[in-house]
């Protein structure tokens, strides 16, 4: 079995991505700090090993990626979750944009399709220091009705409209952060379940996610 380590070498690299990532414009420190916290080179093939604290991409199981650390981090500050809050992912993947989320101290659900990340992730031992992760095999678009309703939702796959089953699992004051749209660019938008059922819709910046399929692929 692969046997983990986080060396000082890591941890400076590390220190250095989230100088970048701060660079580029993110300021929420709890978010920072997560960054700071997580070996995110234990989410890549050894072969990343060098590379793994590069703020870009990389691609995982199944023509699947771990996003880029920036991006990431864009989309978690734009979560602005508190303590306990029950939020839902949709697009596990290599589960770092989760344990970011588990390192803000939340109760993350997360959904995966592809059934080989799905049963990898059982397997990675590091994760299991994220007892607040609950992980699920299914359609993202489907949510889990029943273990909402969420305070927040988090979709970290390509999204072709606002998937309405997932509006319907928000809480009222409840937020979205979906990057929206087909083809190689999408816009990433927050949207704000209003007291009168009304959606407050903020558009941000553009990003490119693989996208989000609907079903299941075992
Ligand atoms: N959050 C991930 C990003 C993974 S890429 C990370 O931190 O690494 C997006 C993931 O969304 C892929 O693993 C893809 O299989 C998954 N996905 C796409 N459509 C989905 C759907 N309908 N339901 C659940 N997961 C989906």
């Amino acid at each position: 079995m692969r046997k983990f380590e986080d060396t000082y070498r890591h941890k400076g690299m590390r220190r250095k991505l989230v100088e970048v990532v701060r660079q580029k414009g993110i300021q929420d420190e709890k978010v920072l700090e997560a960054i700071n916290n997580i070996p995110r080179h234990f989410f890549l093939d050894s072969a990343f090993d060098e590379v793994a604290y590069e703020d870009r991409a990389f691609p995982i199981l199944e023509e699947q990626t771990i996003s880029q650390p920036y991006t990431v981090a864009y989309q978690s500050q734009l979560l602005e979750v508190k303590p306990f809050m029950k939020v839902l992912e949709i697009g596990t993947g290599s589960a770092y944009q989760a344990s970011v989320l588990a390192e803000l101290q939340v109760q993350v659900y997360t959904i995966e399709r592809q059934k080989k990340l799905f049963d990898y992730n059982k397997t990675f031992q590091y994760l299991r220091k994220y007892p607040n992760i609950k992980f699920f095999y299914g359609d993202g678009f489907e949510g889990l009705p029943t273990f909402g309703p969420f305070d927040r939702v988090i979709i970290t796959a390509a999204a072709p409209e606002i998937p309405p089953k997932l509006i319907q699992q928000m809480k009222v004051g409840g937020m979205m952060v979906i990057p929206e749209g087909i083809g190689d660019v999408q816009v990433m938008k927050r949207i704000t379940k209003l007291e009168n059922g009304e959606l407050k819709i903020e558009v941000f910046d553009q990003f490119s996610f693989v996208p989000m399929l609907v079903g299941k692929n075992d």
